[in-house]
């Protein structure tokens, strides 16, 4: 049998890869590059689209060259991305007007009814599955538009065009295309969650102009041809990061769950085709879909910041050299020592929804070192799981019976073992925890027939690593107690 591969793009907060899996689900190349961070402004997030494609198209021949892989040996890409990312581009050149509004940039926040004009809240999460908050790319475009009265005229003319990375890249992939997936399109307030349609009253209320918006597809199908990067390839799937590492744990299954701790942190549950409204907090959203298949859904606990402290105490406070390096400075210590971090750079998300608390650094004595904020940092990505973890078994009425993990947090065997630790419940990894990539490239196979079906995907699943708790109850609850106080505090100094 001849060789055939399947490529993903994942298009991350932090950086951009390329890869390449084989019919096991095996990587056999990646090759990867970091973009600018921009924070212009307090709790504002930029990227620059122009940037991201830039890398974007040297990455695909590089991961094929890199791997002696003919392009006609790729039988489909799946691209993957950082969701509600928003930019904004002329139709005509390609050029974006302005830099991309990063999911974690806050600006919007205290507008939030003014650029949804005043629209009931709880009418808008009935038909959109989301709570109000800085994060969808809806009140974000508007934002844009409402900021330069010669961009809404464009806008308004036909000669912008909308997309969340996905899209940026697929247009710029095949040369015009414009699409986005239903995932990805679930995101922005602006689609009805049940007709996976954009909705002409959410348009209305965000004056977001309809032809200013890509085509919504199923996740799974193919939508067209490369023409750049690599031509002659077909695209066989767009999904949003979170939902393609639902994929790639192979949580297909309405129960099954895992959480991703990258820049921030997403827990997700498949709750299969019924639409499950939270009363504890979390979004309802579009898992994946194949063209043909009913619509299925997921129920998601996002946090905004995870690694992004991390980042913060490498290149802000020079804490550490590089991410690894948070673990190391963490073990020189035996305990947080009193100290308490709060992380809400974004406000704080799931299950919370609170976009105006601040980032609060508690029980600072001088006894504490840098050794204590490293662990009050990984305590942090923790606990905050713990909450959404919490809110999850009060929305499916069951426990968890073990939480499977993936991202580029997941190295870190004391966050893995901490996260155990707050939780009781056991900590899965599994062997490939390039779970967003390899969903994305799931999915791209999926929809050519490389793969003939979703069940033959979970012999590709090993784990890796397994943590269980290590403290006693009372300890769990002493800290935990801690650690409400200083999220109620944090709330507290925003206001
Ligand atoms: P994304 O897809 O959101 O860009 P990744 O899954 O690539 O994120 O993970 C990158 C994030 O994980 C960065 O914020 C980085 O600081 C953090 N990170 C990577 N390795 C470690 C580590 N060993 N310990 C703690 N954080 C880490």
């Amino acid at each position: 049998m001849s060789r055939s591969f399947v490529a993903a793009i994942d298009q991350g907060t932090t950086s951009t890869r390329c890869l390449l899996f084989d019919r096991d689900g095996r990587m056999v190349s990646v090759a990867q590059r970091p973009h600018q961070q921009h924070y212009p402004r307090p709790g504002w997030v930029e990227h620059d689209a122009a940037e991201i494609w830039r890398i974007t198209r040297e990455l695909l021949p590089q991961a094929l060259d890199d791997a002696a892989v003919d392009p006609g040996e790729v039988v489909s890409l799946g691209v993957t991305n950082q969701r509600e990312t928003t930019v904004v581009w002329d139709r005509a050149t390609g050029e974006p007007v302005g830099p991309a509004i990063v999911w974690q940039d806050v600006r919007t926040a205290d507008r939030l009814g003014e650029l949804t004009d005043h629209v009931d809240e709880s009418w808008l999460a009935e038909r959109t599955g989301l709570p109000l908050s800085s994060y969808p790319s809806g009140p974000k475009l508007r934002w844009l538009l409402d900021g330069d009265p010669a961009l809404r005229e464009r806008a308004q003319a036909g000669e912008l065009l909308f997309g969340t990375m996905d899209t940026w890249l697929v247009w710029n992939l095949t040369g015009g295309l414009h699409v986005t997936d239903v995932t990805n399109a679930s995101r922005t307030l602006l689609m009805d969650l049940r007709t996976l349609a954009w909705d002409p009253e959410l348009l209305a209320c965000m004056h977001v102009p309809v032809s200013m918006l890509p085509e919504i597809r199923p996740s799974i199908g193919v939508v067209g041809t490369t023409r750049h990067g690599v031509p002659g390839i077909p695209i066989g799937a767009l999904v949003g990061d979170q939902q393609a590492s639902l994929l790639g744990q192979t949580a297909f299954d309405a129960g099954e769950a895992k959480c991703t701790f990258g820049t921030g942190s997403f827990l997700l549950l498949n709750t299969g085709t019924e639409i499950v409204r939270s009363t504890s907090g979390l979004i309802t959203t579009l898992a994946a879909n194949a063209e043909g298949e009913p619509a299925t859904y997921a129920l998601e606990g996002s946090v905004a910041a995870a690694g992004s402290l991390v980042e913060w105490c490498r290149t802000s406070l020079g804490l550490i050299r590089t991410a690894p390096e948070i673990e190391t400075l963490a073990g020189t210590v035996a305990d947080n020592g009193g100290c308490v971090i709060v992380p809400a750079f974004s406000g704080l998300y799931a299950p919370h929804w609170e976009p105006d608390a601040q980032g609060t650094v508690l029980g600072l004595t001088s006894y504490i070192e840098k050794g204590h904020l490293a662990r009050a940092v990984l305590e942090a990505v923790a606990w905050q799981t713990r909450d959404v973890v919490d809110a999850m078994t009060q929305d499916a009425g069951s426990a968890m019976a073990f939480l499977a993990v993936d991202g580029g947090m997941t190295a870190n065997n004391l966050l893995m073992q901490t996260v155990a630790d707050v939780l009781d419940v056991p900590v899965i990894r599994p062997m490939m925890a390039e779970s967003v990539s390899l969903g994305a490239a799931y999915a791209a196979g999926l929809a050519v027939g490389y793969w003939s079906d979703r069940s033959v995907l979970r012999s590709h699943w090993h784990r890796a690593a397994e943590w269980r708790s290590e403290v006693t109850a009372d300890d769990r609850e002493r800290a935990y107690a801690a650690w409400r106080d200083a999220v109620a505090l944090s709330i507290a100094w925003g206001r």
